[in-house]
């Protein structure tokens, strides 16, 4: 079968790894970069009396950017969660002994707390290499950073300190700083540059000697940013097939 042009969009993992393995001669490691991400529970200091049972979706009810250069250069976005059954459950099993002798204590820790899930700019996370054994298959390693878990706690640290506009306190030394790669927002394998070299694409996707190839999601992004990410990757991909037709009304 024969195409004009290819576009993949198979997901950051997925596209990195369909390239490396068109490309088996340059077989080398390449880095996916990370928004390396980090969870806390802050409490309230007033409760919600029906947190369990009131009838609400569970997404995120508040976006937070810091905005601080004496964090990072860049912004770390926070997003707080109130109750949902998942952060419940994974509290009654860490509590499981309270939880049997005073469930009333662990029910009310329920209607105080919100949990912050936090994302750090590429530029300050760990990263995953991507690898390709003889065989072909993909390996996956995680690139951890000193610095990620820094600026975490600095992030952590920098709500305490604002503890009265929250109405809430950062439970003190409660921080997990998951592993590179989980926080799902990988990308920037193959960045786009208007002056590609190695890994790198052209503006239009393209990797360095294919002309009619294009990677079109989360991979060719330059960095990638703390805040949410889908919609700028999604935009990309128009901006992308946009000027591609434009192209190939002039030189098809
Ligand atoms: C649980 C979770 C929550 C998230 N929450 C948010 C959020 O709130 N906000 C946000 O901005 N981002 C969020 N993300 C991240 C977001 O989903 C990704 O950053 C974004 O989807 C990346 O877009 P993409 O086009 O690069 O890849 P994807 O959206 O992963 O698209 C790749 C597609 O290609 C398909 N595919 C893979 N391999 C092949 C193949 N060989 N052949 C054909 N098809 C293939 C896949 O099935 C998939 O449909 C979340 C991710 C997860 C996992």
């Amino acid at each position: 079968m024969n195409f004009d042009r290819v576009f993949i969009a198979a997901g950051a993992v997925s596209t990195t790894a369909i390239i490396a393995r068109s490309r088996p001669t340059e077989a080398r490691p390449i880095k996916l970069r990370d928004t390396q991400h980090f969870v806390f529970p802050l409490m309230r200091f007033r409760g919600t009396k029906d947190a369990a049972t009131e009838k609400t979706n569970r997404l995120s009810q508040i976006f937070v950017e810091i905005d601080d250069p004496a964090l990072c250069d860049r912004l770390v976005h926070l997003q707080f969660y109130g109750y949902n059954d998942i952060f419940m459950n994974a509290l009654k099993e860490k509590l499981a002994l309270v939880n049997k002798v005073a469930p009333f204590f662990v029910n009310f820790l329920a209607r105080h707390a919100m949990i912050v899930q936090g994302f750090l700019h590429s530029d300050d996370s760990g990263s995953v290499k991507l690898s390709l054994a003889r065989s072909g298959k993909v390996q996956l390693a995680g690139e951890p950073s000193a610095q990620a878990h820094k600026i975490a706690r600095k992030a952590q640290q920098s709500i305490a300190r604002s503890w009265q506009a929250f109405g809430g306190m950062p439970v003190p030394g409660q921080i997990m700083v998951p592993p590179p790669g989980a926080s799902r927002h990988l990308g920037a394998s193959l960045p786009m540059s208007a002056a590609p070299s190695g890994d790198e694409t052209d503006t239009l996707g393209r990797p360095v000697g294919l002309t009619r190839v294009h990677a079109v999601d989360a991979s060719v992004l330059p960095p990638i940013p703390a805040s949410t990410v889908t919609y700028s990757a999604m935009a990309n991909a128009a901006r992308i097939v946009d000027e591609v037709a434009r192209l190939a009304e002039t030189d098809p």
